[in-house]
C-alpha cells in the first residue's frame, strides 16, 4: 500500500502539525519503503478533542448498529487480506505464508468476534432492586506494538468500539503502514467521523502526549513492562483506568509422561515463529532429567530444520538486543546446540534460530525477555521443582504443559502462576481472555472480557 502524508484524524486525512517523519524500513534488505508523518502533543490533542466530539453520539448509537459498523469491519479486512499481509511481511518482515495465516487471518477473527459480542451483549441488566446499565468508559488512548501489528490493534479499537467508546491510536514506529491501512478500512466500513483516529509518531512523544492528556478516560497499552510501568504510574496519578498487556518468560513444562518428540516440536515452533517477537512464547522449555539429553537434541535438531525460514526480526536495535542476551546466556555458562550470536547474514536484521542448553533458572537468558528466536532449555529434578521454576519469573503471561493424561497437566496448569496455558498444544482461541498475572500486565483482552474492559456500569435503584 501507499503511504499516506496526513493523520487519520475525525473522519479524514489531514497534515500532520509539524513537519517531522518517521522512516519505515523493510527489515529483510533494510530498503525505506514509505514515509509517514510523526505526529506530536498539538496532533494527539486535535485528535483526541475530535474522539470526544464522537463520544456522545456514538455512546448513543444503538449496540445493533455499533454491531453492523464491526461486521463491515471484518468485511473490509477480509477483502483486504492479501493486501494487509503484504503490509505486514514488508514492514515486519514476517514470511508471506505466516502474515496471511496470522497476521491477515487472526484481526478478521477477532473483529467479527467483536462484531457478534456487540450484538449480543445486554448492555443492560437486573440486580435485585437495580437496574445496571454497561456504559462506555469513554475516550480511549491505545499505543500498540509492531511484533502483531494488525492483530493488535484490532485487539483493543475492535471491543472499544462495540462497548461505545472513541479511540485514538498511536501505533508503533516500525509499522504506522499497517495502522493507516486498518484506518483506510475503519473509513470504507462506515465508521461515523471521529469515532476513530490514528496519530502515527514516537513513542516519548506522541505516545506519552496520549497516555498522559487530561481528556483520555482509559488507557490501554501493549509493549514492554518498562513503559508500561511508566503509563500505569501516570493513569495512577490521573486516576484513570489503564489496561496493560505486557511482556512474558514464558514456561513450557514437558511432564515425564508427554509425548516428547511433539511438545519439543511444538515448542521449537511456537518460540521460532514470528522471529521469536511473541509476547506469550514458551521461550524457557522444561525438562525432567531423565529425559533432558534427548529433548535437547530433538530441540537443536527442529532449530536447525527452520534455518534461514524464519523472517528477521523488526530493527537492527532488537537484533543487537538478541544477540547480546545469546552472548550473555553463553557467557554465564549456558551451552550453545543451535544457532548463535553471529548474524548469519550480511543484509537485513536476521538471527539464527537459537537452542541454549544446561540454562539455570537465575541465568539472565532465563529470566528477561529476550523477544527473538531463542530458546532456553532447563532442567528440573521432580515435579515441585519443575512448577518452581515455571513460576519463578516477574511475568505470568502464557504457558504450555503436556502430559500423558491432559488430567496430569491440568492439575499442573493450575498451579502456574500465569494467565493462559495450552495443554498438550492446544489451539489459540481468539475468544479466550487473553493478560497477564505478576507484571505481565493489568486487565484483559479478546471475548466478552476484553469487552468488560471499555465498559463501566451505572446502577439505577428503584
Ligand atoms: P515499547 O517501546 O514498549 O513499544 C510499545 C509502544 O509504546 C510503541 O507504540 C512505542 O512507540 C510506545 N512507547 C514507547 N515509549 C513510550 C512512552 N514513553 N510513552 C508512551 N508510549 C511509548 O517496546 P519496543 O521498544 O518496541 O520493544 C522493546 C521490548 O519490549 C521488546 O524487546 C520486547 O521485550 C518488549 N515488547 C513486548 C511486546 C508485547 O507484546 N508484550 C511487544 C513489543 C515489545 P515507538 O514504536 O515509537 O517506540
Ligand atoms: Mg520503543
Amino acid at each position: 500500500m501507499k503511504a499516506h502524508d496526513g493523520l487519520y484524524i475525525g473522519g479524514a486525512w489531514r497534515p500532520a502539525a509539524g513537519r517531522d517523519e518517521i522512516e519505515v524500513v523493510n527489515p529483510a534488505d533494510e530498503q525505506v519503503i514509505g514515509r509517514v508523518p510523526a505526529g506530536d502533543a498539538m496532533d494527539v490533542d486535535t485528535a483526541v478533542r475530535a474522539a470526544r466530539a464522537a463520544l456522545a453520539t456514538w455512546a448513543a448509537t444503538p449496540p445493533a448498529e455499533r454491531a453492523a459498523r464491526l461486521g463491515a469491519l471484518r468485511d473490509v479486512l477480509a477483502a483486504r487480506k492479501d493486501e494487509i499481509a503484504g503490509t505486514v511481511t514488508a514492514e515486519l518482515g514476517s514470511p508471506l505464508p505466516f502474515s496471511q495465516a496470522v497476521h491477515a487471518s487472526v484481526p478478521i477473527a477477532v473483529a467479527g468476534s467483536y462484531a457478534e459480542l456487540a450484538a449480543a451483549h445486554s448492555f443492560e441488566e437486573k440486580v435485585g432492586n437495580s437496574t445496571v446499565l454497561h456504559e462506555p468508559v469513554g475516550v480511549v488512548g491505545g499505543i500498540t506494538p509492531w511484533n502483531y501489528p494488525l492483530h493488535q490493534i484490532v485487539a483493543k479499537v475492535a471491543p472499544a468500539l462495540a462497548a461505545g467508546c472513541t479511540v485514538v491510536l498511536k501505533p508503533a514506529e516500525d509499522t504506522p503502514l499497517t495502522a493507516q491501512l486498518f484506518a483506510e478500512a475503519v473509513h470504507e466500513a462506515g465508521v461515523p467521523a471521529g469515532v476513530f483516529n490514528l496519530v502515527t509518531g514516537l513513542g516519548p512523544v506522541a505516545g506519552q502526549a496520549l497516555a498522559e492528556h487530561p481528556d483520555v478516560d482509559l488507557v490501554s497499552f501493549t509493549g514492554s513492562t518498562a513503559v508500561g510501568r511508566r503509563i500505569g504510574a501516570a493513569a495512577g496519578a490521573a486516576v484513570k483506568k489503564v489496561a496493560l498487556e505486557l511482556g512474558g518468560k514464558s514456561a513450557n513444562v514437558i511432564l515425564p509422561s508427554a509425548d516428547l518428540a511433539r511438545a519439543v516440536n511444538v515448542g521449537v515452533a511456537n518460540v521460532m515463529s514470528n522471529s521469536g517477537q511473541t509476547c506469550s512464547a514458551w521461550t524457557r522449555m522444561l525438562v525432567h532429567r531423565d529425559r533432558y539429553d534427548e529433548a535437547v537434541e530433538l530441540a537443536a535438531a527442529a532449530a536447525a530444520k527452520y534455518g534461514d525460514r524464519i523472517g528477521p526480526v523488526v530493527n537492527a536495535r532488537q537484533q543487537a538486543r538478541v544477540l547480546g542476551y545469546i552472548e550473555k546466556g553463553v557467557a554465564e555458562g549456558a551451552r550453545l546446540v543451535a544457532g548463535g550470536p553471529e548474524a548469519p547474514r550480511e543484509q537485513g536484521y536476521f538471527v539464527s534460530p537459537t537452542v541454549l542448553a544446561d540454562v539455570t533458572p537465575e541465568m539472565t537468558v532465563a529470566q528477561e525477555e529476550i523477544f527473538g528466536p531463542v530458546l532456553s532449555v532447563l532442567r528440573y529434578e521432580d515435579e515441585e521443582d519443575a512448577l518452581r521454576i515455571a513460576n519463578g519469573t516477574v511475568y505470568g503471561l502464557a504457558g504450555a504443559v503436556w502430559a500423558g493424561e491432559e488430567s496430569e497437566a491440568v492439575a499442573f496448569a493450575r498451579r502456574m502462576d500465569t494467565g493462559q496455558v495450552d495443554i498438550n498444544g492446544g489451539r489459540f482461541n481468539p475468544l479466550a481472555p487473553f493478560g497477564g498475572y505478576k507484571q505481565s500486565g493489568v486487565g484483559r483482552e479478546l471475548g466478552s472480557h476484553g469487552l468488560a474492559e471499555y465498559l463501566q456500569t451505572k446502577s439505577l435503584q428503584f
